[in-house]
């Protein structure tokens, strides 16, 4: 695997509004380069269904398409950062998304001596994502990503990866949600990629292309910033 050879474990930050591909891409780059991907809608939608007291705050926040608070997510991420496999690296998909978690991030880096090693931005239209998020859905098994229009399963009603045959949707991925979604990352996250230019590590990737010509160029940054 690629990313093994490097001496310090890859810290790696995908950026993008909602539909731009970060669960996608990062479940690929996952595999390819053994990293392990952390994603902290997955975490919250998690402890929405085990109902935590975190899960419990953030369950109306995430219907309605807005930011669950700092304070939540953070705790969240801290947990998640302690566990021993993320030693191999980390993708870091839907975090940060405010400036007050790009700040914690870079101070829980820096005590262990390190930083951000890329921080990559999936640039896209916006008028195409809400088309993007209102049609997807993924295999309630093995949680492969498909969608109506654009990538369904190739024999009906079966996982093309794993044969499961039961598939989910997430309940704010309907068209009005996507559109809050939006305007959450235009107004609170997009900043975040200055923040990222400012400390040099930043990388930018068209994300309209194919998943597989993303997921082709996203390799190519993860191997030079890893070298
Ligand atoms: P995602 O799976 O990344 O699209 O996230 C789904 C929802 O979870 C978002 O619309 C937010 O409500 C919430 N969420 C996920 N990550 C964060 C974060 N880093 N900060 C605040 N809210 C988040």
């Amino acid at each position: 695997m690629d990313a093994q050879a490097t001496t310090k474990p890859a810290v790696l930050i995908l950026l993008g509004p909602p539909g731009a591909g970060k669960g996608t891409q990062a479940r690929m780059l996952e595999q390819r380069f053994g990293l392990i991907q952390l994603s902290t809608g997955d975490l919250l939608r998690a402890a929405v269904a085990a109902g935590t007291p975190a899960g419990l705050a953030a369950k109306a926040v995430m219907e309605a398409g807005g930011l669950v608070s700092d304070e939540i997510v953070l705790a969240i991420l801290k947990d998640r950062m302690a566990q021993p496999d993320v030693k191999a690296g980390v993708i870091l998909d839907g975090f940060p998304r405010t400036a007050g978690q790009a700040a914690a991030l870079d101070g829980l880096l820096a005590e262990a001596g390190q930083g951000v090693t890329a921080a990559i931005s999936l640039e896209v239209d916006d008028a195409a994502m809400i088309a993007r998020v209102a049609g997807r859905f993924t295999c309630a098994d093995c949680g492969e990503g498909y969608h109506d229009e654009f990538k369904l399963p190739v024999e009906a009603g079966t996982c093309d990866k794993c044969g499961g045959t039961a598939f989910k949707r997430r309940a704010d991925d309907t068209a009005e949600t996507a559109r809050a979604r939006l305007e959450a990352y235009h107004a609170q996250t997009a900043p975040l990629i200055a923040h990222y230019r400012g400390l040099g590590v930043l990388e930018t990737v068209d994300a309209m292309d194919s998943i597989a010509a993303v997921a082709s160029e996203l390799g190519s940054i993860v191997t030079r910033v890893s070298a």
